[in-house]
């Protein structure tokens, strides 16, 4: 079973052929509404993926909520850990030009209440393989959950975004850390990729950095580095494309398949999710993923 603690949140993208610098004004071409937020955006990607997928968060009691958690529900998700608070859900503010790069904005709202001390939360946390955290939920959460899941054996998988400091009480508890390129070398200070990823295996047991069209690169300790390609695809949209790849990987890990075959798998995923819009929207069924690596 995976548990995700995270955020849950409307996604509010707009499409525009090249997005507006600070100060000015652009036309959109097209607004789209679509549940996203990182903790949700890996809970419906595992779910798709095929994986048993339990989530931990909060959506508020706005018109955004029943939405976000309707499409978290349909997709296979165990909703019965989010809670719906007083006041608004959170929210992404998504710019997506022509050749499908992304700026966001995001509001926490909803999402600043969640504790992982909730009722049930530990408990949920214990019976999982894999507890999946990022960062748009408060640190305060992910470290309580992190400590819940390293008491009982569960695996910590982190994603370090939005980039900030990470406290030792997080670091010392994650077992897989997934930055993308920007994200790792924010984090370790250090332009080179080689140093950024020493800086990693010094904190965490394994890193997969994730390289955008570049593909993966996933290192261990004492093990030889391994780089997967990306599939070749023409991408549309590369919004959630990392939490897409993080779902699947958990899937896949969970599922015990080679560590090769994880990353390919959790690519294809990804290349599946980047040629259509949007973050749940663009997620794709585990049959797709089967064919595409096939
Ligand atoms: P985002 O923040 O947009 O969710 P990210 O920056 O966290 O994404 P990336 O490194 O851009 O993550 O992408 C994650 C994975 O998705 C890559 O390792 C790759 O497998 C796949 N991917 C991303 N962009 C492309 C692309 N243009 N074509 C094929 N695969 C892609």
């Amino acid at each position: 079973m995976i548990v995700v603690l995270g955020s849950a949140s409307m996604d509010l993208t707009t499409y525009v052929a090249v997005a507006p610098a600070l100060g000015e004004t652009v036309m959109g071409r097209e607004f789209r509404t679509v549940p996203g937020g990182k903790g949700a955006n890996q809970a419906i990607a595992a779910a798709r993926a095929g994986g048993s997928v339990a989530m931990i968060g909060a959506v508020g009691d706005d018109s955004f909520g029943e939405p976000v958690r309707r499409t978290l529900a349909e997709s296979g998700v165990d909703v019965a850990g989010l809670r719906t608070v007083p006041g608004p859900t959170g929210t992404a503010h998504i710019v997506v030009d022509d050749d499908g790069g992304n700026s966001i904005v995001v509001v926490p709202s909803a999402n600043a209440t969640i504790t992982g001390t909730e009722e049930g939360d530990a408990e949920r946390i214990a019976a999982a393989d894999f507890l999946l955290l990022q960062l748009e939920a408060p640190m305060a959460a992910a470290i309580a959950g992190a400590e819940v899941a390293r008491a009982n054996g569960t695996k910590v998988v982190l994603t370090p975004a939005p980039t900030q400091d990470l406290p030792d009480a997080l670091l010392s508890n994650v077992d897989i850390i997934v930055p993308n390129e920007h994200e790792a070398r924010a984090l370790s200070g250090v332009d080179d990729l080689d140093k950024t990823i020493e800086w990693l295996l010094d904190r965490v047991p394994v890193a997969v950095v994730t390289l955008g069209e570049q593909g993966c690169l996933y290192a261990a300790r004492g093990e030889e580095q391994v780089r997967v390609p990306a599939f070749a695809v023409t991408a549309v949209d590369t919004t959630a494309a990392g939490d897409t790849f993080v779902g699947a990987l958990a899937v896949a890990l969970g599922e015990a398949k080679p560590v090769v075959e994880a990353l390919t798998w959790a690519s294809a995923a990804a290349a599946l999710a980047v040629q259509r819009p949007g973050a749940s929207s663009s997620m794709p069924e585990r049959a797709e993923i089967e064919a595409l690596v096939a």
